[in-house]
């Protein structure tokens, strides 16, 4: 049995977190070498001490001082500290959980350095799944996917070919406003936005899934991951959040995982990938489960689905175009600046007015990216409240 070494980028948010708890539950499997923060110091500290990791990282450069005054091992920042701390010689494994995509760079760096990556941050397949795929073929890593509902299909589909898939059906909880009215969206506060029914998550996902852009930012990464295109991908509202998701296969035959919502299970069949191994994570109760139930998303009232598809469709800069300004637009209604519906309205007039460069280079959708941001800034300003 293999004992893979771990750096986590994001060690302090909510996927962070559950890795940390995965390396407790199974520490013959597990061992943390790198560790990597935003701005939350004092956390980095505690978890240094306990996990003594050989380098960790943080986003400032003013950070450091405080930090290396408080902990033994090298303490990097910035970009190139991320960068440094992906390509590690003494790791095997690198898991990206950074919010958004400040991801990319480092996922990039990981895989040259010929680590595997285990990809949380769905932001930056939805950016460069092209690239960053073929630079894993190419390289020979594996990408092995923490969300839960990818997770679900890689184990679903277990090595066989695409063509063997007819589609993959992600299962979505549908998010807090699932059965309210169209018109109730407009008054829709931050606090009601931020009570997922079935996952704790950070702020920025937690949004996206009452908006249900995370569904589809998941339909572009499921395209990437499993090279499936994006007619196959089909999503099915599933409130339990029990089956994680299902594989269509083309006999007819569906494959579904479930588990308890617990992104510890996620995590840990990543790092132990191929290979299961007891934990101590609750097992499912069937006699306890009341029912699972399967309904279509309201695609006319949450626009966020057929924006994604029209943005994975096409390809080339639109998704991530589509991803910046959702970002720019996400972070202004978290700042109560703007109205829920604005959200998706932003992001649907950023995407129009972007001219779309197929087969684009990184550099090509780092502009686009760019491009995005700026003038989703001035486009919510209409939606301003
Ligand atoms: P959180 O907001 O809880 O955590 C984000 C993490 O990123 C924190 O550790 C934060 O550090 C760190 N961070 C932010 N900016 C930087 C930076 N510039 N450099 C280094 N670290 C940085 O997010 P989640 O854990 O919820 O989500 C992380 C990713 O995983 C997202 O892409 C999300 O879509 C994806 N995901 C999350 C799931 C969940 O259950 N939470 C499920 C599936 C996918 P600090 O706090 O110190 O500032």
């Amino acid at each position: 049995m293999k004992k893979r070494r771990v750096v986590i980028l994001g060690s302090t948010g909510s996927i962070g977190e559950s890795a940390l708890k995965v390396a407790r539950d199974i520490p013959e499997r597990m061992e943390v070498v790198g560790l990597a923060a935003g701005k939350n110091s004092a956390r980095l500290i505690e978890q240094a001490r306990e996990f003594h990791p050989r380098a960790v990282s943080v986003a400032e450069q003013s950070a450091i001082r405080d930090l290396q005054s408080a902990i033994e091992c090298p303490v990097l920042a910035g970009d190139e500290g991320l960068c440094e701390l992906a390509a590690l010689p003494e790791a095997d494994l690198v898991l990206i959980a950074i919010v958004g995509t400040a991801g990319l760079r480092p996922a990039l760096a990981a895989i040259e350095a010929g680590k595997d990556i285990a990809v949380a941050s769905k932001e930056i397949l939805v950016m460069a799944g092209e690239a960053v795929m073929t630079a894993a073929r190419k390289r020979g890593v594996q990408v092995l996917p923490v969300d839960s509902e990818h997770n679900a299909i890689f184990q679903c589909i277990e090595g066989r070919s695409p063509e063997q898939v007819r589609r993959i059906i992600l299962t979505a909880s549908g998010g807090p406003f699932r059965t309210l009215p169209v018109a109730d969206l407009e008054k829709v506060t931050r606090a009601q936005a931020l009570k997922h029914p079935t996952w704790v998550m950070g702020a920025k996902i937690t949004i996206d899934s009452a908006t249900l852009f995370n569904k589809g930012l998941e339909m572009i990464e499921a395209r990437w991951l499993f090279d499936v295109e994006m007619a196959r991908v089909d999503v099915v509202v599933h409130p339990q959040s029990i089956v994680h998701s299902m594989v269509e296969f083309v006999d007819n035959s569906v494959l579904a995982q479930l588990s308890a919502t617990d992104m510890c299970f996620p995590i840990q069949f990543a790092v132990t990938w191929p290979e299961r191994v007891p934990n101590r994570l609750p097992p499912l109760d069937f006699t306890k489960l009341a029912k699972l139930e399967f309904e279509a998303p309201r695609t006319k009232d949450f626009p966020a689905l057929d924006l994604a598809r029209w943005a994975g469709t096409d390809g080339g800069t639109l998704p991530s175009v589509m991803n910046a300004a959702n970002e720019v637009a996400v972070a202004t209604f978290l700042d109560d600046r703007c109205s829920f519906p604005a959200i998706w309205r932003t992001v649907e007039s950023v995407m129009r007015a972007h001219r779309n460069k197929p087969h684009a280079s990184l550099a090509e959708i780092l502009d686009a990216d760019s491009w995005a941001r700026a003038i989703a800034a001035e486009k919510i300003a209409q939606f301003a409240r």
